[in-house]
């Protein structure tokens, strides 16, 4: 069996006296999706944070690729960065740069971050952003957009420095309704065009058509993880079960 592309073990987190990471696992095969369900406050966020150094663990380890860092060595900045730079993150909010047109933002990663030439990036940001649906919204900027595409945009931004992994954050949730089902759409073609990803969701209907796995945690830890038709359908743990009770 190949090794899987992202793996944390035994992550550790508190922010003052609150420990709100217990030991939490994550592995993550190559291609596949990940969703991250679970109550308010269970540590979903924390734990995608820290899959790419935003947050920092007390302990656990975190390797993605061939990228790897023990959070009980306190990595300096430069490790850190080394871990940020295998993936790309989707926020809540889209946190575009509202003076950028949609096309530079896709291209600040590319040219600022990581240097590439500006011609190439643009050609590539212009392909991503055909694949998001928005290849006619290159020279706008991001007010002139609905959320749904602001959301859309920060995905092809997310992509355009080619990393190893997706991680989204709520992807959908500051949406109007109307417009969750477009980016969950991008989100759905992404993964069948083999892109890794781990996905903090509430959007049950997703995690269950899309995600190859589904870790619900509750309390900071991972209560009960597998396949979706588990979890989702028959779980085990009666706190997963009340969790998906509540949501009917
Ligand atoms: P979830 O994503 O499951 O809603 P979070 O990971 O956002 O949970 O938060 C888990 C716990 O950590 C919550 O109690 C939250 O209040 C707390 N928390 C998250 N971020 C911070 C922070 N920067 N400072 C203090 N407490 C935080």
């Amino acid at each position: 069996m190949t090794a899987p592309l992202l793996e944390a073990r035994g992550l550790v987190k508190s922010f003052g006296d609150n420990q709100v990471l217990r030991g939490v696992d994550v592995v993550v095969p190559a291609g596949s999706v990940t969703c991250l369900i679970g109550p308010s406050g269970s540590g979903k966020t924390t734990v995608l944070r820290s899959l790419n150094g935003l947050e920092r663990p007390e302990t656990g380890t975190v390797r993605v690729g061939d990228v790897h860092l023990d959070w009980a060595d306190r990595p300096g900045t430069r490790a850190v960065a080394r871990l940020r730079d295998q993936s790309g993150m989707v926020f809540q909010a889209h946190n575009l740069f509202p003076h950028l047109t949609v096309l530079e933002n896709v291209t600040s990663g590319p040219v600022l971050a990581q240097g590439r030439p500006r011609a190439q990036a643009q050609e590539e940001a212009r392909e991503l952003l055909a694949r998001v649906g928005l290849a006619d919204k290159a020279d706008s900027y991001p007010v002139q957009l609905s959320g749904g595409q602001q959301q859309r945009v920060g995905i092809a931004r997310a992509l355009a420095t080619t990393p190893r992994v997706v991680l989204f954050d709520e992807p959908t949730s500051a949406l109007d309704p109307e417009l969750v089902g477009e980016v969950l759409r991008v989100m759905q073609s992404l993964a069948a065009e083999g892109w890794t990803m781990v996905v903090v969701t509430h959007e049950m209907r997703f995690a269950r058509q899309v995600a190859d796995q589904v870790l619900f945690l509750d309390g900071g830890v991972v209560v009960e993880q597998g396949p979706p038709s588990e979890v989702l359908v028959e779980p085990r743990e009666p706190r997963t079960r009340q969790f998906l009770q509540r949501l009917l």
